[in-house]
């Protein structure tokens, strides 16, 4: 009896301990966001704990075979990976994971498989653990996203556009097929965003984006590369994926305005430069590349244009690359000299001055012309440093032949915009006139429109200040930009010099005869002198001279000559 109770009360003990370790172990599992699957082979029991409503809530597991519900529960491209993992046991493997998500297609789990075998190997307890990761599916996809594609207009990014394009590329070698690279860039974009702000702007790229996403198909991938630079690749472009029809499209479309959010009313123009595999380039960089370069190309003539692929452009391109390295390296070593060309007063045929133009010589003993080298040096700035040595080199050189031979003349300067810009030129020049004793009436700087027209305040007032010091003011290439006779009226210059374009057409094309003549006739009148540049023949002078042009200077007359031939010239004066 007594041990009977003894029994009872070991059961009674038990009992409870166990009753506290199970209390114990669900709520563990309730307190987890997990779910669990527990079998036991040898007395084929399953059970499910936790949260697994959460997961399956229509599925009811009583026993082993019910398991089999569960495969149709996630998304189909998981089905087997899943059959594999909730049938681990059959493999001998004790513990395995995975992650499938569900038919739901939201929902990311993972799975994590452990099985007990016994002395013999045949499995007696297995458990599957379901976790909910999606949170951190999501964000992981956010941050795949976010590698391939560009968050404002939901196109495909530069990262991803390189690599699918080199993909088109690879079939396209092997197909034989072409592939086109469309780069277009959207025109003044930065007056769109500095005018009207980055929200404006922004909104802009992104309407355009969405739009260009209309041409996305099997074989043309459309992406944004930042700013307003998209980019397009076409896979064997034909028909409505022609390069000529995509263009088309997007020239209708931007006929009509951009509406913002705001009811703002936007109209833009873009450039497209196109070129194509393997014609322009046989690499996906130099696709990109190629089809940047003669983008610019669309630009550079004037805007709102496609151009495509063109070898002489490319080179064009190359060679400048090529001068623009050499260009800091000749700043560097002052390769440079000066050529000076004769100015006569027509008529008289008097000496009037002199103007200077840089030369330079490469290190190969080749001459570049400044015709080429002058507009990247402005692109580069070191235009700064090439203009301040031609001021001081040039003056410096007037000042001696003043000293040697007392003529009355004229030095004019070729002054570059971005110089006209910088605060401190108008003192700069003063204090070289002074440095070299010369008298401001004897320097006579030389303007472009282009410089007037981007900043005309600015440049006008400090043209103001340069000639109340008594320096000369010339317009240079008149008749190459607007050419409008009616802003001159107000511009503070002395001399306007007549573009070579112009004389030469003069003596076969009756309408720059008119054009000339009036010119001549109209600046005669608000005061200025006339200087006719790149007068070639004894005909164009005589032209010239029946017409009343003051001055003339070219080859007729003068080339460009080195310091000494000047000299020689002064000399015969005495
Ligand atoms: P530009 O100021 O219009 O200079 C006149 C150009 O016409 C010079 O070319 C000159 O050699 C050329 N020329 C003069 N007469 C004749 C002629 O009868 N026939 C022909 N075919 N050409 C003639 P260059 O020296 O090659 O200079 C080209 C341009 O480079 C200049 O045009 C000017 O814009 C720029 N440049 C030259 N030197 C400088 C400089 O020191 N600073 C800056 N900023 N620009 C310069
Ligand atoms: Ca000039
Ligand atoms: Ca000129």
């Amino acid at each position: 009896m007594e041990e009977l109770r003894y029994q009872v009360d070991l059961l009674g003990a038990m009992n409870q301990k166990l009753e506290k370790e199970e209390r114990m172990l669900r709520l563990v599992c309730d307190t987890s966001s997990n779910a669990f699957l527990y079998m036991n082979f040898e007395e084929k029991e399953v059970k499910t704990l936790a949260n697994w409503s959460f997961f399956f809530p229509d599925v009811e597991i009583i026993n082993m075979k019910d398991v089999a519900k569960l495969y149709s529960k996630v998304e189909e491209r998981y089905v087997l990976p899943f059959k594999e993992l909730l049938n681990l046991e059959k493999t001998g493997i004790s513990i395995s994971s995975g992650v499938v998500r569900l038919a739901d297609g939201k929902t990311w789990v993972e799975c994590e498989v452990s099985v007990v075998y016994d002395t013999h190997k045949n499995p007696t307890d297995k458990v599957i653990r379901f976790k909910n990761i999606s949170k951190f599916k999501n964000q992981n996809e956010e941050l795949t996203y976010m590698a391939y594609y560009d968050v404002l207009t939901g196109l495909y990014n530069r990262n991803y556009f390189v690599r699918h394009l080199a993909d088109y590329v690879r079939k396209a070698e092997d197909e034989k097929r072409i592939v086109a690279v469309m780069f277009i860039d959207i025109d003044d974009f930065r007056k769109i965003n500095d005018g009207l702000g980055l929200v404006v702007g922004d909104e802009v790229v992104q309407q355009f984006g969405q739009f260009l996403s209309t041409f996305k198909s099997e074989n043309v991938i459309v992406s944004h590369f930042n700013a307003d630079i998209y980019c397009i690749a076409i896979y064997d472009p034909r028909g409505t994926r022609s390069v000529e029809h995509i263009y088309k499209v997007i020239h209708e479309r931007i006929r009509t305005p951009f509406v913002m959010s705001t009811g703002q009313e936007i109209t833009i123009s873009v450039s497209a430069g196109v070129a194509e595999y393997p014609e322009a380039a046989k690499s996906t960089l130099e696709l990109i590349n190629c089809a940047e370069i003669v983008m610019f190309k669309a630009k550079g003539s004037g805007k709102n244009a496609i151009q495509y692929f063109d070898a002489p452009i490319l080179n064009d391109f190359l060679q400048n690359v090529t001068i623009e390295n050499k260009l800091k390296e000749a700043v560097f070593n002052q390769n440079f000299t000066l050529n000076f060309q004769p100015q006569y007063h027509v008529g008289t045929k008097k000496l009037r001055g002199v103007e200077a133009l840089i030369r330079w010589r490469d290190n190969d003993g080749a001459m570049i012309s400044p015709a080429l080298f002058i507009p990247i040096a402005e692109k580069n700035g070191t235009i700064v440093p090439i203009g301040s040595w031609v001021l001081e080199e040039s003056i410096r050189t007037f000042a001696e032949w003043k000293r040697n031979y007392s003529e009355n003349l004229i030095l004019s300067l070729n002054i570059s915009a971005i110089q006209y810009r910088r605060h401190e030129f108008v003192n700069m020049i003063l204090g070289m006139i002074r440095k070299y004793n010369v008298s401001p009436e004897e320097i006579e700087l030389e303007i472009t429109e282009s410089v007037l027209i981007e900043n005309f305040h600015e440049v006008v007032e400090k043209l103001h200040v340069l000639r109340a010091h008594g320096i000369r003011i010339s317009l240079d290439d008149f008749g190459t930009g607007y050419s409008s006779l009616s802003y001159l009226k107000g511009l503070p210059i002395d001399t306007l010099k007549i573009d070579k374009s112009f004389i030469d057409a003069m003596l076969t094309d009756e309408n720059a005869r008119v054009i000339i003549e009036s010119i001549i006739y109209m600046v005669r009148k608000l005061g200025f002198e006339t200087v006719a540049e790149g007068v070639e023949s004894k005909e164009q002078y005589e032209y010239l001279e029946g017409i009343g042009c003051d001055c003339i200077q070219g080859f007729f007359m003068g080339k460009p000559m080195p310091e000494n031939e000047i000299q020689e010239l002064l000399s015969e004066l005495i």
